[in-house]
């Protein structure tokens, strides 16, 4: 087992914090996100300790300053607080819960942090286990992609105790800038799910009515000009165009690569629908919107950033 540099410690301390500061982080999930965000917490003189089970991702994060570990117990030992980023509610779970997890293996007093995008219900799970056991449990979604987790300009929304919020700033300062706290437990899930189903909304109606002025001979760039001009503007115009070539830095101008895939959009739509569907908050257009993303998704394209789906839409006016 690695073991954790005192003179680092001591780096960090005069730095950046109190000598009661956390020093020492857990890292779990070193995927397309994860990676970069382990990298920027050790960038800042943080110790970090990660964990994933492919070989490949560990490789990369040790040429990051990352320590590797082979198993979750290994990663918490000696941490004062663990981060983690991971696909599923399934996995999230098992993290954290089980035999081999985080709650179990971690020391009383260990701040949890889990920034996957899930269920509200899994955080609320995970806190209950973890304040039994004597650890601090938030949840901190993130928004900003792949793009703001290397830049270390990703957005937080959080969920827990506002104490367990404030401690874990710090460590999301390294990989963000902008850091809310949402409420109770969860809370940071719902905003991050209300956000992603409403830009998938606003993604696929920008599409849709695009199309249908360019079928109509609009020049592109004069309707996008209108667009932004005009009360339809939206993130999705502005930034995000999905009509190719009119926004340079919009993944629809690099062949819709690079950018938030769209088996993603349809993870999270999916997520929300069923946070819908437990309070019965009708969402007609969120629903539309999860459909049409899955026939993306079922055509092959789940690796394209979601804005794909004007070309979906562009083919079909092709086709007629
Ligand atoms: P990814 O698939 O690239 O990375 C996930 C990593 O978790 C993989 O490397 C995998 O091997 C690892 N993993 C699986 N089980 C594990 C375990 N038990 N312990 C430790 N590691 C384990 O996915 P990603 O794009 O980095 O996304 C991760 C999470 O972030 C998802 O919940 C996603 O919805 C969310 N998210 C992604 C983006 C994005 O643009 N990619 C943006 C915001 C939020």
């Amino acid at each position: 087992m690695a073991s954790r540099g005192t003179q680092c410690f001591l780096t960090i301390a005069s730095r950046h914090y109190s000598s009661k500061a956390d020093k020492n982080v857990a890292f779990l999930g070193l995927g397309n996100m994860g990676g970069f965000m382990a990298a920027n917490i050790a960038k800042k003189g943080f110790n970090v300790r990660g964990y994933d089970p492919s070989k490949e991702a560990l490789a990369a994060a040790a040429k990051n300053g990352v320590t590797s570990a082979t198993s979750i117990a290994e990663a918490v030992d000696g941490a004062d607080v663990v981060v983690s980023i991971l696909p599923s509610n399934k996995v999230v779970l098992d993290a954290y819960l089980g035999d081999d997890g985080v709650v179990k293996h971690s020391a009383k007093g260990t701040l949890l942090i889990d920034s996957s995008t899930v269920d509200p219900n899994v955080p609320k799970q995970i806190f209950g286990v973890a304040q039994e056991a004597g650890k601090n449990f938030t949840d901190a979604p993130v928004s900003g992609g792949v793009m703001g987790a290397q830049n270390a300009t990703l957005a937080f929304m959080a969920g827990g105790r506002k104490e367990d919020f404030e401690r874990s700033l710090p460590i999301l300062q390294c990989m963000g800038i902008k850091h809310f706290h949402c409420g109770e437990i969860g809370s940071g899930q719902v905003a991050k799910l209300t956000n992603n189903m409403l830009m998938g909304i606003t993604g696929m109606a920008t599409a849709e009515c695009m199309n249908m002025g360019i079928k109509m001979g609009l020049n592109p760039k004069v309707l996008l000009d209108v667009l932004n001009n005009s009360s339809a503007r939206s993130w999705s115009t502005e930034v995000y165009c999905p009509v190719p070539g009119l926004v340079p830095t919009a993944p629809s101008s690099r062949n819709y690569d690079n950018g938030f895939k769209n088996e993603l959009m349809v993870k999270d739509l999916e997520l929300a629908s069923n946070m819908a569907l437990g309070i019965r908050s009708p969402i007609p257009l969120g629903a539309v919107a999860t459909q049409l993303y899955r026939v993306v998704q079922s055509r092959g394209f789940g690796q394209k950033d979601f804005s794909y789906v004007f070309k979906l839409l562009n083919e079909e006016v092709k086709n007629n």
